[in-house]
């Protein structure tokens, strides 16, 4: 286990997280840089990469000042360079990206956006989802299609149960109500409600959770099949 994954909150709900391993760092999503940078030198790091999952503002629009301030190597879906800070490494599923001594395969999970990636680190257990897969949510499909958003968020239960799940923002309390309108008995998901509603209110991240919490509680991987999937997204979407 060398690789220390840190949430940074940046804008009203977004998270960038810091990726730590034998005296590599590496950010993840900078939707602003001011912070990121006030971070690093707190810690007295400098991040040598930046990995974007995708293209949305929220999730790279600290990149240009962050390569001003540090000179960071970019990362990115080759499938989305065209929309993206321009990359150093251009990946696409089954490639690997290296942060220090951990090393993350990268798996394509459009639906959110067509060139939605995600980074897993097995040997670490850590699963960078962003916008693919929320604490007892996911991303609205905005750009991909529903069975695509279905499949991609299949790819993800299928990772070993204690992997950390580190998401792209802050919605759990959303995703709390919703999820008890879909199942008011689920047990485990009752127990997680207390444990988020606790966190929230000393403000603290509700992330990352793991794979076998959001099996055990999260509705859209917890849908038996697309069509579940699709109704339940569509109710998300406009429930209130
Ligand atoms: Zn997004
Ligand atoms: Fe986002």
């Amino acid at each position: 286990m060398t690789l220390i994954a840190t949430p940074l909150p940046l804008l009203s709900d977004n998270y960038a997280w810091v990726l730590q391993s034998a005296g590599v760092t590496a950010i993840v999503d900078p939707a602003e840089a001011a912070p990121v940078i006030a971070w690093c030198r707190q810690h007295g790091v400098t991040p040598q990469k930046i990995l974007l999952t995708h293209h949305h503002d929220d999730h790279i629009a600290g990149v240009p000042e962050l390569l001003a301030v540090y000179g960071c190597a970019v990362v990115g879906a080759r499938a989305d360079a065209h929309r993206l800070p321009a990359l150093d490494q251009a990946v696409e599923e089954g490639d690997f990206v290296e942060v220090g001594e951990a090393v993350a395969r990268v798996i394509d999970t459009p639906g959110h956006t067509v060139g939605h990636i995600c980074y897993h680190f097995a040997d670490d257990r850590v699963l960078i989802a962003a916008d693919t897969l929320f604490t007892l949510g996911c991303g609205r499909v905005i750009e991909g299609t529903m069975a695509q958003m279905f499949a991609s968020l299949r790819k993800l239960a299928a990772l070993p149960g204690a992997t950390l799940v580190c998401s792209g923002h802050e919605y759990t309390l959303d995703n709390l109500k919703f999820a008890l309108s879909v199942e008011p008995g689920n047990e485990a998901l009752q127990e997680q409600g207390t444990r988020y509603r606790a966190l929230r209110a000393e403000d603290r991240p509700t992330v990352p959770s793991t794979i076998a919490d959001e099996l055990a509680a999260n509705p859209f991987l917890r849908a038996r099949d697309a069509a579940e999937f699709e109704k339940r997204r569509l109710a998300k979407n406009s429930f209130r």
